[in-house]
């Protein structure tokens, strides 16, 4: 349920507000709106307990929410959470690109495609050190190493880094190095993990499993914001169909449905989500033209001697080509990319 403040209540009352939830074994959960702040209370929540809020001075009303996820919902915030990471605003007007090799090979790898990324436009490194994989035969990355050279072309371009943490016990690990930790498609119920990621003091970016519905999803993502970890944002990679021509089915209905039931900004990645990289162009345009707040692009310096996802990777020149036409896009709809002149 949310605790509606009055328009004229103070931090006196909402104190005692959240001293008497922890009174009674919950947490409060709080956001400051432009016009009203809220309280979000949630687990096993009880009418007494509701009638008793609603009698504390200070109090609105109090809602229930009715959907099964609380924190994510735009019930409990209705203005958009905006992420900082550096000079950008995650979730804001402008729309961020993330671009880089799905995995770390070389520093020479890495650090040639941050150069050529930034060049054309982009605006966070992306690069797996952790790797997910299907077959235990495939690269599993370079580990911590891989996080090294990751700093590496952090010092080199100024640009800020996304990676992957896969176990609970990574994610400090990772977060000394990472500006934003990103969790797989295939951790997304990995409810440790959850747990683990919500109490870093770090951005998150949770992408959607490949089975998963919308509401699953944002249940995991309920599962970060209640540990208190508020800077989360969502990734649309594509869903598992019938369909074998393309390696997932790119859900771009995903984005504006998350933009309507949730505050947290939705990224977009349309090289996991179709598999193929004459398909990354058109997904991307097709999702900033959906309203995402971002892309994630697999960028490579030479893609057919990638280590992996070399089938949906883009060469410098396309990326380039596509940051173009990307620009075009977002201005049609009135956003503007990260860091671009145009608006
Ligand atoms: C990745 O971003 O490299 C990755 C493994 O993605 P996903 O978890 O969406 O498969
Ligand atoms: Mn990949």
């Amino acid at each position: 349920m949310i605790v509606v403040m009055k328009i004229d209540s103070g931090e006196k009352e909402l104190n005692e507000i959240l001293k008497r939830l922890t009174k009674e074994g919950f947490t409060g959960h709080l956001s400051r709106g432009v016009e009203r702040t809220v309280i979000g209370v949630v687990g096993r929540t009880y009418p007494e307990l509701r009638d008793m809020l609603e009698l504390l001075p200070g109090v609105e009303e109090v809602i229930p929410i009715t959907k099964p996820y609380k924190l994510s919902s735009r019930e409990f915030q209705p203005q958009d959470t905006t992420i900082k990471v550096g000079d950008l605003n995650i979730g804001g007007e402008e729309v961020v690109v993330m671009a880089g090799p799905c995995a770390v090979e070389t520093e020479e790898q890495v650090v040639e495609t941050a150069r050529a990324v930034k060049a054309a436009g982009a605006n966070i490194l992306r690069g797996g050190a952790f790797k997910p994989s299907t077959s235990p035969y495939s690269f599993r990355g370079l580990g911590e190493d891989g996080l090294k050279i990751l700093a590496r072309a952090r010092e080199e371009t100024g640009l800020p880094i996304i990676t992957e943490v896969m176990t609970p016990q990574d994610v400090e690990l990772v977060s000394g190095y990472a500006d934003i930790l990103q969790v797989g498609a295939r951790n997304m119920q990995n409810f440790i993990l959850l747990d683990e990621v919500g109490k870093a003091r770090k951005p998150v970016m949770l992408k959607r499993g490949m089975s998963a519905t919308i509401e699953e999803w944002l249940l995991s993502a309920e599962y970060i914001l209640s540990q208190g970890n508020r800077q989360l944002m969502l990734c649309e990679r594509g869903i598992r169909t019938f369909e074998t021509y393309t390696r997932n089915t790119m859900d771009v209905s995903a984005i504006p449905i998350i933009e309507k039931l949730s505050h947290l900004p939705i990224i977009a990645d349309p090289s996991h989500g179709t598999g193929k990289w004459h398909l990354v162009a058109p997904l991307a345009l097709a999702a900033v033209a959906a309203g995402a707040d971002g892309l994630m692009i697999e960028v490579h310096p030479s893609p057919d001697h990638a280590l992996k996802d070399g089938a949906q990777s883009l060469t410098f020149e396309n990326f380039q080509r596509l940051m173009a036409q990307v620009v075009a896009v977002a201005a049609s709809v009135g956003r503007k990319i990260a860091g671009s002149a145009k608006g």
